[in-house]
């Protein structure tokens, strides 16, 4: 293995048993202050008659009802606090991609974990304390900007916390700083090369830009080879939540081959989402996460929505962490049409694997059940003749009713007719809902 390969070699390394009694002794100490310390969780646990003394072992963590995203919404805002709420130092509250804002409080233990577990994720992509992070994702009451930062900081890297928007800007001071590492939204980095190109700058000689760590949103392998390709730079994903700290839950090592879960702080599981039945690992089912460490806003079995699968086989870094496959979109992001579930992500991956076809893409849905598609061509898709736009238009909705047994309509529009999202992209209009 190699020297200062790992943040913290001694946990990340674990024999999976030792791991696994750490699991343990954290949740039970995490169930009996849920249960002292929250009249949340008393009311659940006594609404089935449960005790902490019954978690005897991690396989009793099935017995603890499931905490669910209405569940933060009815205790809005400081209802899911455990103990007093003057232990808060930091409120965070979720992008609202979804409804409601979801309010994230942190006492200094939790800022301490988490800048903790985002420092790790940071220095398993390869972060060290030479480079020069450019922080792309927003800053404020949105984690992905200050959870990188707070784990930059920790690192010791030198960072530019330049947030969202100003791209031509963001650009310039990539090239003049001699930024190593970019982190922000896949489809902001989409947006940035293209921007790259449009300016003439070639990001493998102008830029020395190695590494991106890119979450916050669902993103296919197609937008990766894309933004690897036409940057020269090495993708990682990063996953997390607000209501478990924002990013830093779990993150790609240089194997590529999945998410590790940091399991000293989170124990994952994965569920029907019908039926609630925990799955074996290996199945795709909706995450489920139990925070261990996390003493404020403490999440018992909280139900993501977001969809993934366990890996279970060992990875040939060392990590002894089990890994999530790429999420692959949320529950509540699934499509019914025309009785069809579709996830956006399936449209995502046939349209980047036409060449031609740019950035940016909106899904629309009205009427009754008709999916329109906007997307727009590469800046170099069009070659001028009709007629090859009128092919590659029929070619898309064939590839398009192949993948989600629905066809749509497919308008191409000109590079730069959508609007780009600065922080998460919004991809799907349903206005049968509006
Ligand atoms: P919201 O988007 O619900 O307003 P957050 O800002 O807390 O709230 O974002 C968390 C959500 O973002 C996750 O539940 C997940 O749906 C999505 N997400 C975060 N990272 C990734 C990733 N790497 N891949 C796919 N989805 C992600
Ligand atoms: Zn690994």
């Amino acid at each position: 293995m190699v020297v200062g390969k790992y943040w913290n070699k001694k946990i990340e390394t674990m024999p999976v048993e030792e791991l696994r009694k750490l699991q343990l002794q954290k949740l039970r100490e995490q169930v009996k202050h849920c249960y002292e310390d929250s009249a949340f969780y008393r009311r659940k646990f006594d609404g089935v008659g449960l005790k902490p003394s019954d978690i005897r072992t991690l396989d009793d963590l099935k017995k603890i009802p499931f905490t669910i995203k209405s569940d933060l919404k009815d205790n809005y805002p400081f209802g899911m606090v455990a103990g007093k709420t003057d232990q808060i130092v930091e409120l965070h509250a979720s992008s609202g991609t979804t409804g409601n804002p979801i309010v994230g409080s942190y006492n200094k233990n939790d800022m301490d974990v988490w800048q903790e577990l985002v420092a790790r994720c940071i220095y398993t992509v390869g972060g060290r304390s030479q480079d020069i992070i450019h922080i792309a994702y927003g800053y404020g009451l949105f984690t992905g900007g200050l959870g990188l930062h707070y784990g930059a900081q920790k690192i010791g890297a030198k960072i530019v916390p330049a947030s969202g928007g100003m791209t031509q800007r963001q650009i310039k001071l990539m090239k003049d700083l001699g930024t190593t590492i970019v982190a922000c939204t896949p489809s902001f980095m989409v947006y940035l090369a293209e921007t790259m190109m449009q300016e003439g700058i070639d990001p493998r000689k102008d830029l020395k830009l190695k590494k991106g760590i890119f979450g916050a949103e669902p993103w296919s392998d197609k937008i990766r080879e894309r933004i690897e390709k036409e940057t020269g730079i090495e993708a990682y994903d990063i996953y997390g939540l607000t209501e478990l700290c924002g990013p830093g839950v779990s993150v790609e090592c240089e194997e590529h081959h999945g998410l590790h879960v940091w399991e000293d702080h989170f124990i994952v599981e994965t569920i029907n989402p019908d039926t609630g039945e925990v799955l074996p690992p290996g199945s795709e089912g909706e995450l489920v996460f139990t925070t261990l460490t996390k003493t404020c806003m403490p999440m018992l079995r909280y139900r993501t929505r977001d969809i993934s699968r366990i890996e279970t086989s060992k990875c040939k870094c060392g990590r002894t962490h089990r890994r999530l496959a790429r999420i692959t979109g949320r529950s509540d992001d699934m499509l019914i049409i025309r009785g069809v579930n579709i996830f956006p992500q399936q449209i995502e991956r046939v349209l980047m694997s036409f060449p031609q076809v740019g950035r940016n893409y909106v899904i629309i849905i009205e009427g009754l059940d008709d999916m329109t598609i906007k997307v727009e061509l590469a800046a170099a898709g069009f070659d001028g003749q009709v007629e090859h736009l009128a092919a590659l238009q029929n070619q898309l909705i064939e590839k398009l009713k192949a993948e989600t047994w629905v066809r749509p309509k497919v308008d191409l529009l000109p590079a730069g007719s959508l609007p780009v999202a600065e922080g998460k992209a919004k991809r799907v209009i349903d206005k049968r809902s509006l």
